[in-house]
């Protein structure tokens, strides 16, 4: 296909749906082929000339080389300030350990920068051509509540959310069922897997014929693209703190890699970073692959962190593009944490500097904290803090034996009208229960 604006053309991970426009290779999420959109070319950023006086004015700087001359040239300032308008700070947990808090968006994860720029960039997309969309997502965790927050009123788009009626947790079900404008849930009388099955068909099925499905997981580098910027202004915070002596180690609570293929692409458009660590928990495929490149996916396991809960990594395939084997070592280290050590690490930092991380954070914190013992790493670290504590209260209880602190956000959902559709994992109801729902 043809891509009416410049900028840079985004290709697929396999090869064969190439030259598309930012636009179109968010409106398609999947390219094709089956692969994975990547930049034919990385534009370079000055870290020298950003502006940090603000989060939103140094995103505005790195994304400039990014957004410029692509269809969204005239409207990506005004999208970015209006997503992104909620803090980033970075504090200081232990010895030169910082954490990066990225929980501050209206649904307490990370996944909030990618959405809600994400949604609004495709709104605006949308806006041009007159075309509506449905969203369609399974959701176990974050990604479900960000994507509903993220695209719920934007013009020309509706979405459809599945979760495991039973599978999410009280306070993830609260912020999935919120009524929100042009958002339907539907609680599935199954699985994880049977709402991800469900999605899978939904896109090859021939009952939905004519309904204009889009995804919004994490493949979709609309969603990407933003999560380069905290990185940007996690780093550029320590660099700055230490008279620009120190470069900082960045370690990033991993699932799907999605989050740290944002900072590799961050790092190579000129971002300086001493490496990355990969933090997983049981689900460790990433670190078996480090060892012994012949390794292979593996069955998904349940721990505390279950949003890292991942076998088969979707952005596996857009790493090993942007960083060949060779280069993958020099860059990333990586580790796999139990559940025991999670709860361990979240004990000893509210112990010993009171502290409440998640049990995402906490993997990720416990990651450096074996890796300097071992003598692997040294210097500061810039841990990504994913998750609000907030959102896992059970476990900071078990762990810390305190409730933490309950975000306003959190506590008006309490009391904001709920709306949720049950239903059973069945392709043909589904696709009459949207038709009727969306009207489309
Ligand atoms: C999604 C998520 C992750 C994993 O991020 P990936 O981009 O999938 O690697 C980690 N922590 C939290 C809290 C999340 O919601």
């Amino acid at each position: 296909m043809q891509s009416q604006s410049q900028g840079t053309p985004y290709d697929s991970t396999r090869g064969s749906d190439t030259g598309r426009s930012l636009g179109e290779a968010i409106e398609a999420g999947l390219a094709v082929d089956g692969g994975l959109f990547l930049p034919r070319v990385i534009p370079t950023v000055e870290a020298g000339e950003l502006d940090r006086s603000s989060f939103v004015s140094m995103a505005q700087g790195v994304l400039q080389p990014w957004m410029d001359a692509t269809e969204f040239e005239g409207s990506w300032r005004a999208i970015v300030s209006d997503a992104l308008s909620f803090p980033v700070p970075v504090v200081p947990v232990q010895d030169d350990i910082f954490v990066c808090e990225l929980f501050h968006g209206p649904t307490l994860s990370f996944k909030d920068f990618g959405a809600r720029t994400m949604a609004r960039l495709l709104g605006d997309r949308l806006s041009r051509t007159g075309e509506e969309r449905i969203i369609l997502v399974a959701t176990s965790g974050d990604t479900g509540s960000a994507v509903a927050d993220g695209f719920a009123g934007i013009p020309g788009i509706q979405v459809v959310l599945l979760y495991p009626g039973g599978g999410v947790s009280e306070v993830q079900e609260r912020q999935l069922i919120t009524k929100r404008p042009g958002v339907h849930p539907f609680r599935i009388r199954g699985s994880f897997d049977d709402c991800q099955r469900l999605v899978k068909a939904a896109f090859t099925h021939k009952t939905w014929s004519g309904l204009p499905l889009s995804t919004a997981n994490s493949i979709n580098i609309g969603r990407l693209l933003p999560q380069m910027l905290y990185y940007w202004w996690g780093v550029l915070n320590i660099v700055e703190a230490s008279d620009g002596g120190l470069v900082p180690s960045v370690c990033v609570p991993s699932g799907n890699l999605g989050n740290l293929t944002a900072g590799v692409i961050a790092h190579l458009s000129g971002m300086p970073v001493a490496g990355f660590h990969a933090a997983h928990n049981s689900n460790d495929f990433f670190v078996r692959y480090m060892n012994d490149s012949s390794s292979a996916f593996g069955a998904t396991v349940r721990t505390i962190s279950n949003a890292m809960d991942v076998g088969a990594p979707s952005n596996f395939e857009r790493l090993r593009m942007l960083l060949p084997d060779h280069l993958l070592g020099r860059h990333i280290s990586t580790s796999a944490t139990s559940d025991e050590e999670t709860l361990q690490t979240m004990t000893k930092v509210f112990q010993q500097s009171c502290y409440v991380a998640d049990p995402h954070t906490a993997v990720g914190i416990h990651a450096i904290e074996e890796a300097r013992r071992e003598g692997r790493m040294d210097g500061p670290v810039l841990v990504m803090s994913t998750a609000h504590p907030a959102k896992f209260p059970d476990t900071c209880e078990r762990a810390a034996g305190i409730t933490p602190e309950e975000p306003e956000v959190l506590a008006r959902l309490k009391h904001a009208p709920k709306h949720w559709t049950d239903l059973d994992p069945d392709i043909s109801a589904l696709a009459e229960a949207i038709r009727l729902k969306t009207g489309l």
